[in-house]
């Protein structure tokens, strides 16, 4: 057993302080030194070292991270979590006993998700399959929210700035967003012409590799980068504007060809300027961090300042608006135990808010949060953050 792509140096970057601890979703659960940043670190150095055989029971711990990356924004040491967990993760699924729920996810990503005509299709029936009442027995079924009709670009690829053009953006429409929540990329879109951008859909553009990665599949990764790359290649933009935050987290570490081009939308409105409010509403908002945005791409000053800037707009704050939901891509299917553990935490600090709407980044959470209040009976609204902006417009 090799473990090659785990670095040795980015392991020993931890110096097992566990200040990480309490941040950690998992640890903060269960109170396990096995499920904390600090455990996991420790056990992929005694495995990469050889110093501890590879038990295939341990893995466990491994598939129990969310890969949320709270630990490393709050680790003092400046340890690389993400790197080392994917790295990980890629090391371990070449490593472990073939499993057919393992099995089940990576040939779905690499059969369907890589695939957006494969991926319409599949949207279309499950649409369906939801109108004639066919969804709801089975559990990812009923996670889902009710789909309407896909996203899908303007003719020609490109809708205009309103008013003068003062730049030229490009958007990621990615792979399931646009089927599960069509309405974000609308808001989006219509947030990025009004703040002046023209606003370019590169053609042929495929699943950014988000989800490959946090899968343990950085060679599937690594071929939808290469054919995104040829794509982007072919326009020239200020921005590649992405509104889901773990593509978005991904594309400023996976990509380095595009660093410092690749911009959440929250950032770069926030970095541009929308215009002057058209209406005053009576909203009571708040707003959960996506972990993908707060720690991985370190975000979480500008939405707020967006949201505080629209008219009768009131935001409260959680008292933990940044531990993550438990939705992390496909973990709610994977280890649906642990993930509604954590998201029962959530919805007792969200519904203590008493809020009109919760608003998020990334549209895992939304789902999840979604999942969860319906199951609590509650009215509370989720919606992305570009539609609660797009209100004041
Ligand atoms: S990951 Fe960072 S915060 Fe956690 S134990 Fe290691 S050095 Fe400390
Ligand atoms: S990524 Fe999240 S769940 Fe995993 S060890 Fe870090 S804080 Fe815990």
């Amino acid at each position: 057993m090799t473990f090659e792509r785990l670095s040795d140096d980015d392991l020993a970057t931890c110096v097992h302080c566990g200040l990480c601890l309490d941040a950690c979703p998992t640890f903060r659960v269960t109170g396990l030194e096995t499920e904390s940043p600090r455990g996991r670190i420790y056990l992929m150095t005694q495995w990469k070292r050889g110093t501890m055989e590879f038990d295939q029971a341990q893995v466990e711990h491994i598939d129990l991270c969310l890969g949320c990356r709270t630990c490393e924004a709050v680790c003092p040491s400046g340890v690389p979590y993400g790197r080392i967990i994917e790295a990980g993760r890629a090391d371990v699924e070449d490593a472990r006993r073939p499993s057919f729920k393992r099995w089940a996810s990576r040939t779905a990503l690499r059969q369907l998700l890589a695939h957006p005509g494969r991926l319409r299709l599949a949207g279309l029936a499950t649409r369906i399959a939801q109108t004639m009442g066919l969804t709801s027995v089975v559990r990812s079924g009923r996670m889902l929210p009710r789909l309407r009709p896909q996203y899908r670009p303007p003719d020609g690829n490109v809708a205009p700035a309103v008013g003068e053009r003062k730049h030229r953006v490009a958007f990621l429409t990615g792979c399931v967003m646009p089927i599960l929540y069509p309405q974000s990329h609308r808001a989006a879109i219509k947030l990025l012409q009004l703040a002046g951008c023209e606003v370019w859909f590169p053609p042929g553009e495929r699943c950014c590799g988000a989800l490959f990665a946090h899968n343990g599949d950085l060679e599937g990764a690594e071929r939808l980068r290469e054919s995104n790359m040829r794509v982007y290649g072919k326009g020239g933009f200020d921005a590649l504007v992405v509104d889901s935050a773990g593509c978005g987290a991904h594309l400023k570490d996976f990509y380095p060809a595009l660093k410092g081009k690749v911009k959440d939308l929250t950032e770069w409105l926030a970095e541009v300027g929308l215009p002057e409010p058209q209406n005053e509403l009576k909203l009571r908002v708040t707003y959960q961090d996506a972990c993908h945005l707060a720690h991985a791409q370190r975000i979480k000053k500008q939405p707020r300042d967006l949201l505080r800037a629209m008219p009768g707009v009131n935001l409260v704050e959680m008292r933990h608006p940044d531990i993550c939901c438990g939705a992390a891509g496909l973990y709610s299917t994977l280890e649906p135990k642990m993930s509604n553990r954590i998201l029962q935490e959530k919805l007792d600090d969200l519904l203590n808010t008493k809020a009109d709407v919760v608003t998020v980044a990334n549209p895992g959470c939304q789902m999840q949060l979604e999942a969860g209040l319906r199951g609590r009976g509650s009215s509370m609204k989720v919606e992305h953050i570009a539609e609660t902006l797009v209100r004041s417009y």
